[in-house]
């Protein structure tokens, strides 16, 4: 091993600290929006569309014959 100058250990402990900042404020997005907030895609078993939808959550209506169908998981 080589020892670390302090500047390297300065260096490598800011990035450490930015990668925690990023890390908690996804965090906390996610956890406010959850997964209702992001679109979702759905296939419908009647009519065979694939569409999208702005929010995850319920069964989303078919655009094209109505059906309800859930959201794809990946
Ligand atoms: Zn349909």
């Amino acid at each position: 091993m080589f020892p670390l100058s302090t500047g390297m250990a300065v260096l490598a402990g800011l990035s450490l600290g930015v990668l925690g900042m990023l890390w908690a404020f996804y965090e906390r997005r996610e956890r406010r929006g959850g997964a209702a907030a992001r679109p979702s895609a759905h296939h419908c078993v009647r009519c065979d569309a694939v569409y999208g939808a702005p929010r995850a959550g319920a069964d989303t209506p078919c655009p094209r014959c109505g059906h309800l169908n859930r959201a794809l998981r990946f």
